[in-house]
């Protein structure tokens, strides 16, 4: 997958099951995710995409991700939904992980979004070596500090 030659920032879809879902289609309001049937995977339109986020904050398999494939500097950017506490804070190093949880890179917070839009999901976004980008989609679980 690679970024559309519509935005510098692209949707990555990894729907890997065909299961009856579809939030993704009715949290998108301008129509750039579809699906023809319900146990579809779904379709990426990207010249429809205005990057607001709120399909990754609605899929309920953490399978949709917000990607900007070259943010600069040889860096690239993902933003997934992050459910734990601690969040993490912005310019903390973190070890970014694959969608398996294994670990891929060192990363930094790049942003943490709390919008009434996307109810009560965090969304975190990392910045990391772009060479990693077909990799990393998580960050370890950060742990409470005791004390
Ligand atoms: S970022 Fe917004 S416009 Fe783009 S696909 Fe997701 S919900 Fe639709
Ligand atoms: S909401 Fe997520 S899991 Fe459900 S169909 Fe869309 S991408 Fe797949």
């Amino acid at each position: 997958m690679s970024a559309n030659k519509t935005h510098p920032w692209t949707i990555l879809l990894e729907c890997r099951q065909q299961i009856p879902c579809d939030p993704c289609t009715t949290a998108c309001k301008t129509g750039a995710i579809t699906m023809e049937h319900l146990t579809d995977c779904p379709t990426f339109h990207p010249e429809k995409c205005v990057g607001c986020k709120l399909c990754v904050a609605a899929c309920p398999g953490q399978a949709i991700f917000f990607q900007v494939p070259d943010a600069g500097d040889g860096q690239a950017t993902v933003t997934f939904p992050y459910e734990y506490l601690p969040l993490p804070v912005v310019g903390q190093e973190v070890s970014a992980v694959d969608a398996f949880g294994q670990p891929v890179c060192a990363a930094v917070v790049d942003a943490v979004e709390q919008r009434p839009a996307f109810d009560r999901t965090a969304l975190v976004t990392l910045r990391f070596p772009a060479e990693y980008r077909e990799q990393v989609r998580f960050l370890k679980r950060l742990t409470r500090e005791v004390g």
